[in-house]
């Protein structure tokens, strides 16, 4: 048996705080109620489990130190999941508002025709694809290994559903059933990402990072004019007589005479204005960058045909067979270009626009089920 020092101290630990009149295996000098000593007796079956096998390392003790923690986590995903679905609705919906009440009406008094045609085109082709694609990816069910008697060829057994699993099939802990290419649960989409619907949650995070770095980019201007006529005229409110003079105050008192005097204060609807461009630009913006990391990663992931939980294993076994001499191999990868062709479904050149960068419904190529595609060798001309 290996012993490695945190089981040591472990087991030093069970043996300070064990004291001998707590043992009651006979039943006769023990005090404690029933319920402490079922607690006691469940408590003294772990530490002995992981302190007595073989199979024990860090990993598992770490990972029964966490359970709590993940058990708490995928029970506010499972009982919030319909709220954070909600989020996202209202908090696409406020930007859409903001956009065509507040800055369509200035873009048509600013630009050019040629260019507000630009602005139309782009912003609606935007609003389209995240719309269709966040629907389609919340409401297509992930895919499911077949709970009945096949020939399908399967790789394990799951302990919780007691069914064949086929390769890259995952247990979720949240949907508490087995998925067909299980990459994550997806708590924004209420729903686990997996074969039948990983291409239309990666087609949303595309979409939805290239409207959010469309709306940062083009209301930057917007932005710094609400925030500094914002800023200007909460200086000109401490201005006024009877509140204390800001260092501010004083500058723009001095320096711009003329325009002090000549300045209104803000209307109501000047001031919504201003706030909501400023509401707009600062949420698009970190949406940009913290969605914009995670579709770049997933992005690799796809070149690499690799799912999120693939990359874990495959790490694992690459140093694995790394220490015995050996190269691992994914078979799941079909080269960078195939694998992009595989998961968006394009088997002629024309699916390049009609299926990638128009909204399509079709279905992804294979079953999920099995992974040796027969048009395999015949996919590098297209
Ligand atoms: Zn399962
Ligand atoms: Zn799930």
């Amino acid at each position: 048996m290996r012993l490695c020092p945190p089981f040591l101290l472990l087991r030093w630990l069970w043996l300070c705080v064990c004291p001998r009149q707590w043992h009651c295996s006979n039943g006769n000098n023990c005090r404690l109620p029933l319920c402490v000593k079922q607690i006691w007796a469940y408590l003294r079956l772990m530490v002995d489990s992981l302190y007595y096998n073989t199979l024990t390392n860090s990993d598992v003790v770490m990972d029964s130190l966490m359970e709590p923690i993940f058990w708490m986590v995928d029970l506010l995903t499972r009982r919030f999941g319909a709220v954070f679905v909600c989020l996202v609705v209202i908090l696409t919906s406020s930007i859409l508002l903001v956009v065509y009440v507040v800055m369509l009406p200035l873009t048509f008094d600013t630009y050019s025709p040629a260019w507000i045609a630009c602005h139309i085109i782009y912003g609606h082709w935007m609003i389209i694809m995240i719309i269709f694609h966040y629907y389609k990816a919340t409401i297509t069910t992930p895919g499911y290994p077949p709970t009945m008697k096949n020939d399908i060829p399967f790789v394990s057994v799951c302990k919780k559903c007691i069914i064949p699993k086929p390769a890259r099939t995952h247990h979720c802990a949240i949907c508490n059933t087995c998925i067909l290419k299980m990459d994550h649960h997806c708590p924004w989409l209420n729903n686990c990402v997996g074969h039948f619907n990983q291409r239309y949650f990666f087609s949303f995070c595309v979409s939805m990072t290239l409207g959010c770095v469309y709306c940062s980019i083009s209301g930057r201007n917007l932005y710094l004019d609400a925030y500094s006529a914002i800023e200007r005229f909460k200086h000109m409110d401490l201005d006024k007589s009877g509140v204390p003079v800001t260092g501010m105050g004083q500058l723009i008192g001095i320096l711009l005479p003329v325009q002090r005097t000549n300045q209104t204060p803000l209307t109501f609807r000047d001031e919504l204005f201003h706030k909501s461009i400023i509401y707009m630009w600062v949420l698009t913006s970190m949406v940009a960058v913290a969605l914009g990391g995670l579709t770049i990663w997933h992005a690799v992931l796809i070149s690499r045909g690799e799912t999120s939980i693939e990359r874990h294993l495959n790490q694992k076994e690459t140093k694995r067979m790394r220490k015995s001499g050996k190269v691992y191999k994914n078979f799941f990868n079909y080269g960078r270009l195939n694998n992009w062709k595989v998961f968006l479904g394009v088997e002629k050149k024309s699916h390049w626009l009609t299926r990638v960068l128009l909204p399509s419904g079709h279905v992804p190529i294979g079953n999920g089920l099995t992974w040796d595609y027969p048009f395999r060798k015949d996919m590098m001309p297209i």
